[in-house]
C-alpha cells in the first residue's frame, strides 16, 4: 500500500486492484485479459478505467508496454532490463533475462549515442511444440 502511494496517481480501489494483480504478474498480460480478471472482484470496473490505469502506470515508467504481441499490446510490471520471447501458436510471452552484448557499429547509429536495446525472440513454446 505504502509503496503505491509513491506511484503519483490517484488510487481508487479499482486502481488498487488492478496494480495487486499486476504486482509479480509473470503472464505480460493484455489490457483485456486485466478486465476479464479484475472484473471478477469489481463488477462496476469499466474497461476504461483499466486501460486509463494503464496508461498512468506506463507514463509514470511503473509498467513497460510491450508490441511484441502483433494482437494486442501486452503489460508488464518488472521494470528490470530483460527482453521476451513469444510463442507464435499460443501467445505466450516468456522473459529472457541476459545482457546480449550486441552493439550497433557506428555507421549504422545514424549518429545515435545507443542507451539500450530491447530484443524481441519468437519460437514455439513448451507446450506448443
Ligand atoms: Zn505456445
Ligand atoms: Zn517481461
Amino acid at each position: 500500500m505504502e509503496r503505491y502511494r509513491r506511484l503519483n496517481i490517484k488510487l481508487t480501489p479499482q486502481r488498487l486492484a488492478i496494480l495487486k494483480h499486476l504486482e509479480g504478474n509473470k503472464a505480460h498480460p493484455s489490457a483485456d485479459e486485466i478486465y476479464k480478471s479484475v472484473k471478477k472482484k469489481y463488477p462496476t470496473m469499466s474497461f476504461a478505467t483499466i486501460y486509463n490505469t494503464l496508461e498512468a502506470l506506463k507514463e509514470k515508467g511503473n509498467i513497460r508496454e510491450l508490441k511484441i504481441d502483433p494482437a494486442k499490446k501486452r503489460y508488464d510490471p518488472d521494470m528490470s532490463p530483460h527482453h521476451h520471447i513469444i510463442c507464435t501458436k499460443c501467445s505466450s510471452i516468456f522473459d529472457v533475462y541476459k545482457d546480449f552484448d550486441i552493439r550497433l557499429p557506428e555507421e549504422t547509429a545514424g549518429g545515435f549515442k545507443v542507451s539500450g536495446k530491447n530484443i524481441e525472440f519468437f519460437g514455439t513454446c513448451r507446450k506448443c511444440k
